[in-house]
């Protein structure tokens, strides 16, 4: 028998624990175990693969990564009255599982995993975005990680994967695809959570590609993206205009004409225009 049939059904779960979602956690708990495990799918194979999981909860997810076959699963959460739930998967699960209570904002995984290193997690909604920026932007590439397969508010889910020109398209977009391959693998209807939240939910999956797709400066980058999104509906020669007094021709020196906005701009002219201020700014 396979641990996941020793342990009980997640209502009961939720029922003999008392774990009444909090809203203030960003609680929305996925108990349909069929669910869960499509997610832990939806991972990739993670055979010999060790797991980050942010906010296990009741341990739905938990469970489908551990009967996927994940070597071992760290998974952190705040709330604890969810522990003894976790101990009793943990127990089904002898050696495998490892729970943290704390928040996963300051754990750092490298000291309890062993890479290749996953990570799967159905966020709390309030640091889903905070803990993909710093996913993707870790002082060295690659990052510990090899694939985040993450849930978020399908609007989030949008911007991530974003292609130009779109209403959505901005910075996580050219973050995640500088440095990531980065699609959608499933939306969510409300009803799958309990509670359910008021809008959709979506799967991203993440994969790192070993180098940036296009050569630039991280902080460079980021300064330019940063600036270009903050005032979007302006043309770059003006959001850009703090950025370098010969903005109006490095721009073109990227290939951009200085009237265009942000949003119609790719990936690759970004990462353009920051090779061409790295190298003004160097030339002093
Ligand atoms: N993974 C569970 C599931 O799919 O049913 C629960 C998902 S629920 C959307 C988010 C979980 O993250 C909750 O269990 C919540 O207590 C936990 N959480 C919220 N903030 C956290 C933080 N800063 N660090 C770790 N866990 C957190």
């Amino acid at each position: 028998m396979s641990g996941l049939d020793t342990l009980p059904p997640l209502r009961e779960v939720i029922a003999t624990h008392d774990l009444r979602a909090k809203k203030a956690l960003g609680q929305n708990f996925l108990l349909d175990l069929n669910l869960t495990a499509k997610i832990a799918r939806a991972a990739g194979d993670l055979s010999n693969m060790d797991v980050l999981e942010v906010g296990p909860g009741p341990g739905g997810l938990t469970r489908g990564l551990l009967a996927s076959g994940a070597r071992r699963v760290l998974a952190i959460e705040k709330d604890s009255r969810c522990l003894p739930a976790l101990a009793e998967i943990a127990a089904a699960y002898p050696g495998r599982l490892e729970v943290i209570e704390g928040d996963a904002l300051n754990v750092d995984p490298l000291a309890h995993l062993t890479p290749p290193i996953a990570v799967a997690a159905n966020l709390p909604y309030n640091i889903g975005t905070e803990l993909l920026v710093r996913w993707l932007t870790p002082k060295d590439w690659p990052p510990f990680w090899q694939s985040l397969t993450l849930m978020f508010q399908k609007e989030v889910a949008e911007r991530i994967v974003a292609a130009p020109g779109s209403k959505t398209y901005g910075r996580l977009a050219l973050l995640a695809q500088w440095r990531s391959e980065a699609r959608i693998v499933m939306t969510l209807p409300p009803e799958a959570f309990t509670p359910p939240p008021k809008i959709s939910s979506a799967v991203v999956h993440l994969t790192a590609l070993p180098e940036p797709r296009f050569p630039a400066d991280a902080k460079i980058l980021e300064e330019v993206v940063a600036r270009a999104f903050n005032q979007r509906r302006k043309m770059l020669r003006a959001s850009l205009k703090g950025l370098h007094p010969a903005i109006e021709t490095l721009l073109r020196e990227a290939g951009i004409a200085p009237t265009e906005r942000a949003e119609q701009i790719p990936l690759e002219g970004f990462c353009a225009l920051a090779r061409a201020i790295a190298a003004a700014r160097a030339a002093g």
